[in-house]
């Protein structure tokens, strides 16, 4: 047997917090167990895989395949913390104070401020909370597994022990499982071993009990990647118990995030800090000059302090961000980094693959071209059926293909080079593809020509995979004479080349240097017409290599010699919405540009559909990138609209290229290659569904329904975010700014302070905070997407904004003296009249206010008073605190609310109504002066 423990290559220790250790796991020695024999052990099928119900059993009884990690607080959390505990610890060491002092009033009113304070607070972050969890799930990986036979793609933290993974380059490696079967197959397991080296996997090894974690050929790990080839295998351990699991506590944490937003909002309320500081200390020393007592001077200072530092702020961006996070998830864009949401609204290139993101990746083989025939397929997506039709115009009656031997072979090739599946899905009465569209729309052909990978198909004994880099993709059969033949199928230029002979009626026939040119004007005909375009060939083989499959480690070169069979020609539909989405891209300032693998006619093609080149564009190849410098590229860059037959290291150039410019880049990417540009990108976006792990794992947002649509959605929703977090932005620090010019007028020309600290606290901490979250909330603007890019650089409070904050607090502070004064605060008698009147006229000011600050050019009425319900919720809430807090009498005396006002209601509203109006008048009148002036 092979129980008891084995010695790790790495002993590490089982992270303390985690339920499982070493003691109550003995692990299996699972690489030590021959390939055969796994299935057995772990009572599955190999081929099956385990039955539906025998999985959801195992899951139930040994939980689901994930990683505990130790619970970690994000530095946004902690930025958040650190001024609730500053603003509250100050605020409670005053409590402390007035107790001390017998001040039992001002204590309790403090006390209870920083209770609902911290009540505001709760709901904000658990808000939060459950957005940032509900995101997380949606981003959960995914695992292909097969189950009663069947292929599914499930979550991965539903693998159990016994289930059949099937792997291919790109995939992370969901759970520690024994290899069945592995073609070419090299795992990065640089996360487990430190070795960033791809390791060579073989599902046939069989190996000694005690080898090291590095050497375990037979295993995949959890965590790790697949960098190459594709791979069958059995999980033996999931979650915790797989090595992974064992060194989880220990690994670090993900990438730090580099977020200019917190930058900038500790750099702001630093300053913040510093000038409030300084304003407060100026009316302390003016108040104690004037004789009052030294507890009043302090009390009031410390709430004026509080008052002056936007202490909600961090909380507030961070649920705003969370929310905006959730809508976008809405609109099919996950973003796995919070700061990318605020670099979406400067984007100003969004780079885009073809095939599936502007169209629908939806093929259906159109022409066949074989032993010097044209052929016309019909029929409709995945559905196997149609017919063949010889395009020579005149005949109406479909051939029958098995009986024209070079239209059968070119089927056979496209059918066995496959590595896809179509079934019905659904209700059945739509068919669909597992695996890549390409192969399933050759799969489809051949079944609608009757030639199928039916019980007489030849077994693949070999492969070399497709990559997008070489574009061709080989197998090699058994054929039922024993002998062994290469299928090869790619992008016609790389076939051709590999070619030699050309199949001409039976006979193949060497190909001369003008037929190669004929081929090739054929095959550009065909893309011309927007189709993607196949060429296939074959070639016996005097002996199967041997090898584990791949280009490197087969010992003889089947991709060369090949007789040339004929090209396949396939429709890809562009997408619906992408012709809208590209529009909506220039209007709203932002270059689309297309960079695909497929030959140039055909992007071109697709294109100008699209309306992403025009009429004189042409498209820049690979080839010609490479004889481009950078320097060239940068300067050239703005002139070209599509790239074909591109690699991913020229996608990562096109990126530099254009960033150089000073540009802000979003670029899709979809395979292992495409990491790089995904990441060097300032918005690295990955396909949910066509893409792989890796590029996932590397992008700054994900595409659920990997639509280019949903990239112009997401720029909306980014620029919307930040748009509102600029408008509660400015709201907060106006109201704040207000506060401190009324204390500090007041201070300045000598009358007795107009509110007292309980009321400034009161204001802050309770009135302001509900509409400026609201105001987070604000529907996009319908102007957004008509305006230019925000620049990166441009600063979130800059002069001219700040300018504007300090006019606006001053009107706020207008509003709230010419009140005091007129209430009668001059009068010592009349002081404490004056001052209720004055705290509510500073509450509903505010509440107004908040109204203004919607939208910068457009007034109240112009966005219409009700679309945005929260603020008005959030504003009558607010009203509805401070009414009680006036009219109810155990409240008053802690508020220092003296009398009723009676009469006063009809000025306090009055007075507070004002600065509302002149904003919008102001707005008005700007608009009648030749429009609204842009703010970007
Ligand atoms: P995009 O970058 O827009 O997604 P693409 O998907 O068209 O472009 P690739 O997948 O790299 O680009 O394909 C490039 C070329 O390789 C295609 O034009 C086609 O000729 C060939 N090709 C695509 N898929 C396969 C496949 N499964 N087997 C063989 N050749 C293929």
């Amino acid at each position: 047997g092979h129980k008891g423990p084995q010695p790790l290559a790495n002993p590490v220790p089982p992270f303390p917090g985690t339920p499982m250790t070493r003691a109550d796991h003995d692990p299996e020695a699972w690489h030590a167990v021959a390939a055969h024999d796994v299935a057995a052990r772990l009572g599955s099928d190999p081929v099956a895989g385990l039955p539906a119900a025998e999985a959801a059993r195992r899951l139930a009884a040994g939980g689901p395949n994930v990683i505990v990690e130790p619970p970690g607080v994000s530095r946004w959390w902690r930025l958040v913390r650190q001024f609730r505990e500053l603003v509250v610890g100050v605020l409670l060491a005053a409590a402390a104070i007035a107790a001390a002092l017998g001040e039992w009033a001002d204590a309790t009113a403090i006390l209870a401020i920083v209770l609902v304070n911290a009540l505001i607070g709760f709901v904000q972050e658990d808000r939060t909370h459950r957005a940032l969890a509900a995101l997380r799930r949606l981003a959960a990986p995914r695992a292909r597994v097969v189950r009663d036979g069947l292929r599914l793609d499930i979550p991965a933290r539903d693998l159990v022990p016994g289930d059949r993974i099937e792997l291919e380059a790109g995939d992370h490696v969901p759970a520690d499982a024994r290899l069945l079967e592995a073609r070419a197959l090299a795992v990065l397991e640089e996360s487990l071993t430190g070795e960033s080296a791809a390791a060579v996997k073989d599902a046939a090894a069989v190996l000694p009990a005690d080898s090291p974690l590095g050497d375990r050929r037979t295993i995949v790990h959890a965590g790790t990647v697949v960098a190459a080839g594709r791979a069958a295998a059995l999980v033996v351990d999931t979650g915790m118990h797989t090595q992974l699991g064992r060194i989880a506590g220990l690994l670090a944490a993900t990438r730090p995030d580099d977020a200019p937003l917190e930058i900038e909002l500790r750099d702001l309320c630093r300053w913040l800090v510093g000038a409030s500081l300084a304003v407060v200390a100026l009316i302390s020393v003016l108040d104690l000059a004037r004789g009052d007592s030294g507890w009043d001077v302090l009390l009031r200072s410390v709430s004026l302090a509080v008052a002056a530092v936007p202490e909600g702020l961090p909380a507030v961006v961070t649920l705003v961000l969370a929310l905006g996070l959730e809508r976008l998830a809405d609109r099919n864009a996950l973003v796995r980094r919070l700061p990318s949401v605020e670099t979406l609204g400067c984007v100003t290139v969004i780079g885009s693959d073809k095939t599936g993101t502007l169209t629908r990746n939806e093929m259906t083989l159109r022409v066949a071209v074989a032993g010097g025939t044209t052929y016309r397929v019909t029929g409709t997506g995945y559905e196997p059926t149609g017919g063949f039709f010889r395009d020579d115009g005149g005949e109406t009656d479909p051939i029958e293909p098995r009986a024209h031997g070079p239209l059968r072979l070119l089927l056979t090739i496209g059918a066995t080079c496959n590595n896809a599946t179509v079934r019905p899905v659904g209700d059945g009465d739509r068919w669909g593809v597992i695996g890549d569209p390409t192969e399933g729309a050759l799969l489809v052909a051949a079944l609608k020509g009757g030639v199928g990978r039916g019980t007489d198909a030849e077994p693949v004994v070999f492969e070399i995979p497709f990559d997008s880099d070489r574009r061709v993709m080989s197998v090699v059969v058994r054929g039922r004479d024993g002998g062994h033949v290469v299928y090869t199928k790619g992008a016609p230029e790389s076939v051709l080349a590999r070619c030699t002979h050309e199949l001409v009626g039976a006979v193949s026939t060497p190909l001369a240097r003008a037929r190669r040119d004929e081929i090739l004007a054929a095959s550009a005909v065909l893309a011309g017409c927007g189709l993607r375009v196949l060429g296939l060939a074959s070639r016996p083989l005097a002996a199967p290599p041997a090898g584990r499959g791949g280009a490197e480690e087969a010992d003889v070169n089947v991709e060369e010699g090949l007789v040339f069979a004929g090209l396949v020609g396939l429709i890809d539909p562009p997408r619906d919405e992408a012709r809208a989405a590209v529009a909506t891209c220039v209007a709203a300032g932002i270059r689309p540009i297309m960079i695909t693998g497929d030959h140039p006619a055909t992007a071109l093609a697709i294109a100008r559909e699209l309306g992403i080149a025009g009429e004189h564009d042409r498209a820049v190849t690979g080839t010609e990138l490479d004889r481009t410098s950078a320097d060239e590229l940068a300067a050239r860059a703005d002139g070209v609209a599509v790239y074909a037959r591109v690699t991913a290291e020229h996608k990562l150039r096109i990126v530099r290229a254009w960033q150089q410019r000073g540009d802000v880049v979003a670029m899709t990417g979809d395979g292992v290659n495409d990491a790089p540009a995904i990441r060097a990108a300032d918005i690295g976006i990955a396909m949910g569904r066509a893409g792989t792990d890796v590029s996932r794992e590397a992008a700054d947002m994900v595409l659920t329904d990997d639509n280019f649509a949903s990239i112009v959605a997401a720029v909306e929703e980014g620029r919307g975010i930040y748009d509102n977090i600029r408008k509660f932005l400015h709201y907060l620090l106006a109201c704040n700014a207000g506060e401190v010019l009324v204390m500090l007028v007041a201070a300045v020309l000598g009358w007795p302070p107009p509110l007292t600290p309980m009321q400034i606290l009161w204001l802050n901490l309770v009135t302001d905070g509900l509409p400026a979250l609201a105001l987070g909330l604000e529907p996009p603007e319908d102007d957004l997407m008509r305006r230019r890019p925000r620049r990166p650089r441009e600063r979130l409070v800059g002069v001219g904004r700040g300018l504007a904050i300090l006019l606006h607090g001053g009107l706020v502070a207008a509003a709230v003296l010419a009140a005091f004064r007129t209430a009668g605060g001059a009068d010592p008698a009349r002081l404490a009249h004056a001052r209720t009147v004055t705290f509510c006229v500073a509450a509903f000011t505010q509440l107004l206010f908040a109204l203004a600050c919607r939208s910068e050019r457009r007034t109240l009425w112009q966005l219409g008073l009700f679309t945005n319900p929260v603020l008005l919720v959030a504003v009558a809430a607010s009203a509805l605190l401070q009414t009680s807090v006036m009219l109810l009498p155990p409240a008053r005396p802690f508020f220092d609310v003296a009398t009723e006002l009676g009469a006063d209601w009809g000025l306090v509203l009055l007075v507070a109504a004002a600065p509302l109006a002149v904003v919008e008048a102001v707005k008005l009148l700007r608009q009648s002066r030749g429009g609204p002036p842009r703010a970007h």
